[in-house]
């Protein structure tokens, strides 16, 4: 992933601006608005006054945002994941756009810890709504990311429910245990009793993905930060301003893009919780088992969830599909989960584990009803959401930050309006 580049508008080349005073910014460095005003229209009395009025203009229209004094960009978003990534691209042509993220890369945590996976029909029926919303995107936009996996589902005695639900959860057809055996030799027919096969679910090249969202944003004049912590957020004068160790930056929008660190980021906001809980889930990649190429088969889940394993460039990856509540942090794989996961794949074939190539361990994190959260907070004034990414976040991504973009720019959603309410951080009112 790439780093990031110097600050263009950091005030006084990183001087820290006076704390406290309602507008006490300084102005801004000139030309960082220079184009908006070419393209922008200002209303009459400009966008100070109608604020001041108690209006808030939808951004789209607001590209003369240079009459708000001392603001350095349009739009901050906190958090370089891909969802972070993904809203730079989306409301780059809304705004001057700066995206910053804690550590020294993009896409550190979470997003660069996936299974890589495109399944549309993977997740609750708004989660799907989102998915299918992103379909077109991943697979056309740019060339497209995605490519041919196909699911398989394998259960053992005592499995048959949770069998049978992700059967019609996902849209799998059953087969017999010797077809499936044919498209995945390590299959143990002792001990495999149930299968099911769907030509449905794609590897993502998250990687490309990023890339991509990355180089539209930037396109569209967005700057990009990495090593920038935000370490604290403040509402003055009608803007957000952020603290971080490269200098304070100020804008009227600020979008709350932090993965499991996005309760955190609203709280020094001001704002509140919404109750959002990270979930450990781990990885180990193994070597392909011998004399097999793995290339072809599809990704293989145990009935319920217990385990998964895919091909990755030539090997497997297995994940023990654990969901351990966790604080936000830089995630881990524990020896003793990844080892019983391990078992439950090895109980379903034949070829034992000999070589652990690799393991890690990701974040993810869900809203407490496991829809996405995207959307205005009801309290802070320009300060949106969208967080909860769970288990969904490069399959949503697309739908995800266009919805956002819908949000922040006054339009219509392309979402029907129950999704866009079932999405909405207003649904933890009261
Ligand atoms: C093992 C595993 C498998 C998965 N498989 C799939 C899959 O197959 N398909 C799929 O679609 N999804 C999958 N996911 C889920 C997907 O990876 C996540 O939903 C997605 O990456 C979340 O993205 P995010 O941007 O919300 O969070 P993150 O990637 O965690 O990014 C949040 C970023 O915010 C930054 N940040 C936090 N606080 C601050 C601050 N104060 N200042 C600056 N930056 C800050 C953090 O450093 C971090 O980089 C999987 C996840 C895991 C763990």
């Amino acid at each position: 992933m790439e780093g990031g580049r110097r600050p263009l508008a950091v005030p006084g080349d990183g001087a820290a601006w006076p704390a406290g005073e309602a507008g006490a910014l300084p102005p801004a460095p000139p030309g960082i608005f220079s184009l908006r005003r070419r393209k922008g229209g200002v209303p009459v009395g400009g966008w100070e006054s109608a604020a001041a009025s108690g209006a808030t203009p939808p951004l789209a229209s607001a590209r003369g945002s240079a009459t708000l004094r001392g603001m350095t960009h349009d739009i901050l978003i906190i958090g370089g994941g891909i969802a972070g990534i993904a809203a730079a691209a989306r409301l780059s042509p809304l705004g001057k756009v700066l995206l910053l993220e804690a550590e020294g890369q993009f896409a550190h945590h979470a997003s660069g810890r996936s299974a890589a996976l495109y399944e549309p029909g993977y997740g609750s029926s708004v989660v799907k709504a989102l998915n299918a919303a992103s379909e077109h995107h991943l697979f056309h936009a740019d060339g497209g990311v995605l490519s041919p996996r196909g699911l398989m589902i394998v259960g053992g005695p005592g499995e048959e429910a949770g069998f049978e639900e992700d059967c019609a959860d996902m849209g799998l057809t059953p087969i017999p245990v010797e077809e499936a055996q044919a498209r995945v030799p390590i299959l143990n027919p002792e001990t495999v009793t149930h299968t099911a096969v769907a030509d449905h679910g794609w590897d993502i090249d998250t990687d490309l993905l990023i890339q991509n969202f990355l180089r539209a944003a930037r396109a569209n004049g967005a700057e990009t930060l990495t090593a920038t912590p935000v370490t604290a957020i403040m509402r003055q004068g009608g803007a957000w301003q952020v603290t971080t160790p490269k200098g304070n930056f100020a804008a009227r929008i600020l979008v709350n893009a932090a993965g499991p660190w996005a309760d955190t980021v609203s709280a020094m906001a001001g704002g509140r919780k919404l109750g959002l809980q990270p979930y450990r889930r781990s990885m180990a990649r193994i070597a392909a088992p011998e004399g097999h190429e793995v290339a072809s088969w599809p990704m293989i889940f145990g009935a319920g969830e217990t385990w998964y394993a895919k091909p990755d460039a030539g090997a497997l990856i297995v994940s023990p599909s654990e969901a351990h509540p966790m604080d936000p942090h830089d995630a881990w794989a524990d020896d003793m989960v990844l080892a019983e996961g391990l078992a439950r794949y090895e109980e379903r074939v034949t070829a034992p584990v000999t070589r652990m190539l690799a393991n890690w361990a990701g974040l993810r994190t869900f809203a407490p009803d496991r829809a996405l959260v995207i959307g205005p907070d009801s309290v802070l004034p320009d300060f949106f959401w969208t967080a909860g990414q769970g288990g969904y976040g490069f399959q949503t991504s697309a739908g995800a930050a266009d919805l956002l973009a819908a949000h922040v720019g006054g339009t219509a959603p392309a979402l029907e309006t129950d999704i866009v309410a079932a999405l909405h951080p207003a649904r933890f009112d009261g």
